[in-house]
């Protein structure tokens, strides 16, 4: 079987392939690449994208509320 390469993460770019990203616990379908800025009140709450990001920069996790949550990268989703 040939695996076909997964989309990255928006915000931490992992090629993890999932509705919600292991590596930041960011779930994809509340965002864009293009707005970044913009708070889709849901399902990532109160995070816009760029927090996540910023957030992720800083805690390893899309908000300080699931550092405990994420798991490590792998070597086969670097971006
Ligand atoms: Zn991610």
């Amino acid at each position: 079987m040939i695996q076909q390469p997964l989309n990255g993460c928006p915000c931490c770019g992992y090629r993890t392939g999932c509705t919600t990203c292991p590596v930041c616990v960011l779930n994809r379908c509340g965002h864009r690449d293009t707005d970044t800025g913009a708070v889709t009140g849901r399902p990532n709450g109160e995070v816009s994208l760029r927090d996540a990001r910023r957030n992720f920069s800083i805690y390893r996790a899309s908000h300080r509320r699931y550092r405990d949550v994420v798991r490590p990268s792998r070597s086969d989703e670097l971006p």
